[in-house]
This record gives C-alpha cells, sequence and structure tokens, in this order.
C-alpha cells in the first residue's frame, strides 16, 4: 500500500526502475525526483506536505484545474458500460460519437470530422500520415514535403520530433527524416533588427514562400505551426504573421496546419489559437486540453477541403491506435469540454482574467534589469532572461539562466518552466485575479533572488 511508504521509499523504487521524458537519469537521481501526491484547482501538494502552485497546469494540459469531481465520475460510469471497445471494424459506440458532434459544435467553421488519438505526438504523426495520404488521393502523390519551423515543438516521435525544430532532438536518432523541411521562427525579439513587428511579420511568413519555392511548390505538401510556439519559449508572432502565412500557403496550394496541441481549449481566450491570430487551417491537431489532462487523448480536426478527399477518394486509411476513440477517454473529453463551455470557462480567460494577467504581468516584470521582451496572450504568457536590456544580448550559455530562475520558482513552490532562458508560465484556466496576483508576487520575489544572484557574481 503505498500510503504506508516513506518520500525516501518512494524515491529509491523511483530511482531504481524508472526512466523520465527530457531527463538525465543519473543527474535527477543523485537529487532525488519530487513526489507529488496530490492536487486541487491550481495547487498541488507533495509527500512532504509542501502546497505548490502549478503555474503550467501540469504540462499546459489541466485548463479545467485540478480535482475536479464529476470527471472521475464519468470515467467510473463508461468503466462499467463499456470500458473499452475500437471503432475500426465498422463499429462505434455512443460517447466517441457524441464527442465528435461536440467538436464539431466547438471548432471554427468548417471543420466536422476529427481522428483520434492518444497524444500530441500521435496526433502529429497521424496529420503527417493523412496529408501525404491526401495528396496522394487527389491525384499528387508528389506532394510530400512538410515544413516546419526551427524550435518549433510537434512531440516526441519519430514524425514530430522530425518536424518540430530542436536540434537537440534531431541529434539524437537520425533525425529528421527525409520529407521535413524547417524555416526560421518569427521571434520578434531576436529576428526583428530594425524592423516593426508588423514589418517583421511580413517578412518571418516570407521565408516560408522562399522554402516553398527552393523545394519547388510541386512537392511541398504542407506548412505546420504552433500558433504561438509553446514549448519554444512563447514564441508569440506579430498580428500580420499567420494571415501572411495563409496567403502564402494558397497561392501555392499549399496545405496549412496549425499545432494548437497547446493553444487549443481555451488557452488563448479562443477556443482556438487560429481565431485569435485570424487565420484558418485545413487541418489542426490537438492534445492536452481536450480532456484537461484526466485521461491521455488527441484528436485531429480535419477541415472540409481535406475531408472531402479523404472521404471521396481516398478509400482505406491505413492507420489508427487501438485507443482511437477509447470510450473512457471520450466519456471523459466529453465532459471537460461541456465543462468549459458551459461554466463559460474559455469566455472568461477572453474577457476577465487572460486581460488581467497580461496586464499584471507586464507590470509586474517590465521593471527588472534583467528581464524582457514581456510578453502573453490569453493564459499563457512569458519574459526572457536577458544579460543587458539596452543591447538586447543574451546572457552566456542559454539556458543556464532559465534554469537557475527556475529552480528558484521551485524552491518557493512555484512551478514555472525554463525554455532556454525563456521562463514561461501557463495556469490552469480557472485561475482567478486573486491566486494571479498571489502567484505574481511569488515570482516577484524569486526574481529579486535571481538578480542578486547575478549582481553577485558580475
Ligand atoms: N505539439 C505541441 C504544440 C506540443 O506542445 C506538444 C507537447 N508539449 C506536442 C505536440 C506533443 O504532445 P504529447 O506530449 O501529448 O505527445
Amino acid at each position: 500500500m503505498s500510503q504506508q511508504h516513506t518520500t525516501q521509499d518512494w524515491r529509491a523504487m523511483d530511482a531504481a526502475h524508472h526512466l523520465h521524458p527530457f531527463s538525465d537519469t543519473k543527474g535527477l537521481n543523485a537529487q532525488g525526483a519530487r513526489v507529488i501526491t496530490h492536487a486541487d484547482g491550481i495547487y498541488l501538494w507533495d509527500s512532504e506536505g509542501n502546497k505548490i502552485t502549478d503555474g503550467m497546469a501540469g504540462l499546459w494540459c489541466v485548463n479545467i484545474g485540478y480535482g475536479r469531481k464529476d470527471l472521475p465520475e464519468v470515467a467510473k460510469r463508461q468503466m462499467e458500460e463499456l470500458a473499452y471497445y475500437n471503432t475500426f471494424f465498422k463499429t462505434t459506440h455512443p460517447k466517441v460519437a457524441e464527442l465528435s458532434a461536440l467538436l464539431a459544435s466547438v471548432a471554427p467553421d468548417g471543420f466536422e470530422h476529427v481522428f483520434y488519438t492518444n497524444s500530441g505526438s500521435e496526433s502529429v504523426d497521424t496529420m503527417i500520415r493523412m496529408v501525404r495520404h491526401y495528396w496522394s488521393s487527389v491525384g499528387k502523390p508528389e506532394k510530400k514535403v512538410l515544413i516546419g519551423r526551427w524550435n518549433g515543438y510537434h512531440g516526441s516521435t519519430i514524425g514530430g520530433a522530425s518536424l518540430g525544430g530542436m536540434s537537440y532532438m534531431h541529434e539524437q536518432g537520425d533525425l529528421p527524416i527525409p520529407g521535413i523541411a524547417h524555416v526560421e521562427q518569427p521571434w520578434y525579439y531576436k529576428h526583428g533588427k530594425d524592423l516593426t513587428p508588423e514589418e517583421f511579420g511580413i517578412q518571418a511568413a516570407q521565408w516560408i514562400e522562399a522554402k516553398i519555392l527552393e523545394v519547388g511548390a510541386d512537392k511541398v505538401a504542407a506548412f505546420v505551426g504552433e500558433p504561438v510556439q509553446g514549448a519554444g519559449g512563447v514564441i508569440i508572432p506579430p498580428s500580420t504573421y499567420w494571415p501572411e502565412v495563409e496567403r502564402i500557403c494558397r497561392k501555392y496550394d499549399v496545405l496549412l496546419v496549425a499545432d494548437e496541441v497547446i493553444c487549443g481549449f481555451g488557452r488563448t481566450g479562443e477556443w482556438f489559437g487560429q481565431t485569435h491570430f485570424g487565420f484558418k487551417p485545413d487541418m489542426f491537431t490537438t492534445a492536452k486540453g481536450l480532456s484537461s489532462g484526466y485521461l491521455p487523448i488527441g484528436a485531429v480536426f480535419v477541415g472540409e477541403r481535406v475531408a472531402r478527399g479523404l472521404i471521396e477518394e481516398g478509400g482505406d486509411f491505413n492507420h489508427g491506435f487501438t485507443y482511437s476513440g477509447h470510450p473512457v477517454c471520450a466519456a471523459v473529453a466529453h465532459a471537460n469540454v461541456a465543462a468549459l463551455r458551459d461554466e463559460g470557462i474559455v469566455e472568461r480567460v477572453k474577457n476577465a482574467t487572460g486581460p488581467y494577467m497580461q496586464q499584471r504581468w507586464r507590470e509586474v516584470f517590465g521593471q527588472f534589469a534583467h528581464v524582457d521582451d514581456v510578453r502573453g496572450v490569453g493564459l499563457i504568457q512569458a519574459f526572457t532572461l536577458v544579460k543587458n536590456k539596452a543591447t538586447r544580448e543574451l546572457f552566456d550559455n542559454w539556458g543556464e539562466a532559465g534554469t537557475q530562475c527556475r529552480d528558484i520558482f521551485f524552491k518557493h513552490n512555484l512551478i514555472m518552466r525554463a525554455c532556454g532562458d525563456h521562463i514561461v508560465c501557463a495556469p490552469p484556466l480557472v485561475i482567478t485575479k486573486a491566486e494571479i496576483d498571489a502567484m505574481l508576487e511569488t515570482a516577484v520575489a524569486c526574481l529579486r533572488e535571481f538578480e542578486q544572484l547575478v549582481a553577485a557574481r558580475s
């Protein structure tokens, strides 16, 4: 029984047998993992009884907050009724049908079809196969190349990691696979130079046009991007970027795909990031907020054009997962999405907590000597730790300052994440204004401690 174990026991078992994702096992084991035992609202508790504010909604996924009583009830009922059945061979089940209809109702116009997966990575890999199958179904099998962006993140599977632009991931396992190209990210602070943000947005979009021309438009299947690059450090493109990307994709008959795994289900204050930025993709990938992390489920939303091609011309799509549309995950996702809608949670992010967070975030962090590019939208925000604000000089050893700062937050029981030297924050969407104030008060104290460290070193 786990109740009889102590923190030390769990750490020992973990160190002996558990290989952690995105971790240096040797370093982690020397230190010992923090053992999280329960959670409620925006708070976590560890096995030592510390109460921790989760400024990251887990991994940007617990949109509805922790500790809901209704979602486990739904899961229990569904497990008792139909714990599992597949959707491969001419069968469906009530919850997956109901979820599909609900998703079509919250999606932007023109998205009437979804394909289910178990994670963001699987959604991305499914999208890659679907895009290529679409083009070959409509008589253009040579259109195979997908263009992603450097520093974009699209998951850890071979397809997702290839399409993503994390060079430290490419280094492990001979990635990217063939048929993937990358362009530079729309990071104004670093690449904007003398341009206005609006001019830079157009320029960054035109890097995609240049890549399409370099590869050959007849070979390019799709451009894929996160509306806001999440794991890349909350890179928010200028307002001109996405409409120009859409124009370019249309011009060269290249499919436009949004990876909404983070932005989806309310993070930006809209149901999907594409609405905030004003563009219309042909497909988009989701996971995370679809079930608020209560169970693993993802979905690829397929727009009219691709759906018509696949359905009318595609025949069998030879792709699927044992747990595509798992009844228990589908039931929980349905209850979660209905609650996000019916309790006005997404609306509150748009009209109340999102604008409040953005105003306070800029107020409190704008004043620090080593904090710059203070930015955000809805309930996703970030700033960058810099050596010199006037010259925009970054710290040496990219990521070192970020890790130091993140560790100070962690010590003070506040979770924010370091992506290189970007400090990012994406709390559960149920966070209140009072909780935002309390969280930022702690964060400010942590930043003071960080700046004292920097001052002591120089
Ligand atoms: N796409 C994006 C934009 C993501 O942020 C992530 C995860 N952070 C993924 C895909 C992969 O999702 P998962 O970890 O569920 O496979």
